[in-house]
């Protein structure tokens, strides 16, 4: 699918609409977040290290999401997440690459060029400000993500959860490319073409004449890719 504009979200605290990068200066300062620390300090939660992550898609950055992460959480529990708001398809491996080591499913059988590991790591041990991780899923039709560490601060976490989600793009369905309307599908043959043109709405999906190909619209690169249906939606 072709974008033309810089995608924005909404601040999950105080609601104020801003794009990826206004939104990765505000959440330093946002008051209403400061709010909820305050309260989380309360708690009988753990305190440790969180660390504010920016994750978005490797080719344009259209897709994206602000996440808070306990240090005490591993990137499994990260590649958890990422599978259940973007790309779970059909169980595919995924990888991340920090410095010169791949944290994967499937490790050091020989073949593999530069050390690799288990995915149970905890973060603390590894996350550290300005780090950005390559993350692949699914070594054949791969999506690749970059993850920014923005930021790291000492406390206890404003949830019961691993990772909160602070922010995420949101999504504006590209046109129908028959009669304009939001589109909800895309057609997988078409994507190829030269020009890019597979979107459809319903109505028109059915009159195209590669209607067994559609695959649904969602928000999440992992559209239009092996198997993916969504739902893209955040697991907590
Ligand atoms: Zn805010
Ligand atoms: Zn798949
Ligand atoms: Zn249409
Ligand atoms: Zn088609």
């Amino acid at each position: 699918m072709t974008r033309s504009t810089q995608s924005r979200g909404d601040c999950v605290y105080c609601g104020r609409e801003m794009t990826r990068g206004g939104l990765a200066r505000h959440l330093q300062t946002c008051a209403k977040r400061q709010e909820a620390q305050v309260e989380a300090n309360k708690t009988r939660r753990r305190s440790q290290a969180l660390y504010h992550l920016q994750v978005q898609n490797a080719y344009d950055g259209y897709y994206w999401l602000h996440l808070e992460m306990r240090g005490e959480a591993t990137l499994q529990d990260l590649d958890h997440y990422l599978r259940e708001i973007w790309l779970e398809c059909c169980g595919h491996l995924s990888a991340f690459t920090i410095g010169d080591v791949r944290y994967t499913q499937v490790f050091d059988d020989g073949m593999a060029w530069g050390e690799e590991r288990e995915m149970n790591a905890k973060v603390d041990a590894l996350f550290t400000p300005g780090l950005e991780i390559p993350y692949e899923y699914d070594f054949g039709t791969t999506t690749d993500l970059v993850i920014k560490v923005v930021a790291q601060r000492e406390g206890r976490p404003t949830t019961s959860h691993p990772i909160v989600l602070m922010a995420r793009n949101k999504f504006e369905p590209p046109a129908c490319i028959a009669c304009g309307k939001p589109a909800t599908q895309l057609c997988s043959e078409c994507m190829y073409r030269e020009d890019g043109r597979c979107e459809f709405c319903d109505d028109d999906a059915i009159e195209h004449e590669h209607g067994e190909m559609m695959m649904p619209i969602v928000n999440s690169p992992r559209v239009g890719q092996c198997g993916y249906v969504g739902p893209a939606e955040s697991p907590y």
